[in-house]
């Protein structure tokens, strides 16, 4: 029985590092399940496709259009954390997982309870004045008109993300990859091993207890240690109980 199994590689292990992947999104109530959708349906709407949108030259030369789309289309989404998420924060608390890293920019993770996350992506739980360095909820963000201003400062505020043009901090990337290295399990959720990103980082895992739980089945499975094709909020919840 998988359950079994995956339940007995977690007791044996004492530093699992969780990798999620985008695709866990369609849990939490992203309505696209594929990305061309969106892009068609931001591009009829703006203008412009959500590169563009959510692009560091729209932030520092359209910044009403820009924050149009973060409020209308990032922070409308209202996403809640799936029970995989849930689980995560348990296995957490349990001393089981000791990192999540995640590229999603949707908070998810800490809604959900978990502590050490790294998000590669930063989060829209965090906007930063980017002259005083203030941080504001989302909360404040979906409140403002047009152009979000520091109360401090006067400063426009900015999404505390990774925007499209800009550079993944390095410090955190070090950071998940020296997690991995250190890592006993790695479980890699939602996801397969295609992306460039999870490739990367799953070169410095060097044990035997790589694990992918996700629905669709890709050839690249075979270099897993052990692969559960279903949904993680399926699966990772029966491994608490
Ligand atoms: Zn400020």
């Amino acid at each position: 029985m998988q359950i079994d199994r995956l339940k007995e590689m977690i007791e044996e292990s004492e530093n699992i590092v969780a990798l999620t992947g985008s695709p866990l999104l369609e849990e939490c109530g992203y309505p696209y399940v594929r990305y061309a959708e969106a892009i068609y349906d931001i591009e009829s709407k703006y203008g412009y496709s959500p590169d563009e949108l959510f692009s560091l030259s729209m932030y520092n030369y359209r910044p009403e259009l820009f924050f149009r789309y973060y409020r209308e289309e990032v922070l409308h989404e209202k996403l809640t954390p799936s029970e995989t998420f849930y689980a995560l924060a348990e296995l957490e608390r349990r001393g089981k997982v000791k990192t999540i890293i995640t590229r999603s920019i949707y908070g998810l993770c800490t809604m959900a309870g978990c502590q050490n996350v790294i998000e590669l992506r930063g989060s829209v739980l965090k906007n930063i004045c980017p002259h005083c360095g203030r941080q504001y909820p989302v909360e404040y963000m979906m409140k403002s008109q047009k152009v979000p201003i520091c109360e401090d400062c006067f400063t426009t505020i900015r999404p505390g993300i990774i925007l499209a043009g800009e550079m993944m901090d390095n410090r955190l990337v070090t950071q998940a990859a020296d997690a991995i290295s250190q890592a006993d399990m790695v479980l890699v959720l939602g996801t397969n091993l295609k992306s460039d990103l999870t490739a990367q980082l799953i070169q410095y895992y060097r044990k035997k207890k790589l694990v992918l739980i996700k629905k669709e089945e890709h050839y690249l499975d075979r270099y897993a240690d052990y692969c559960i094709n279903d949904y993680p909020k399926n699966i990772l919840p029966q491994v608490i109980q």
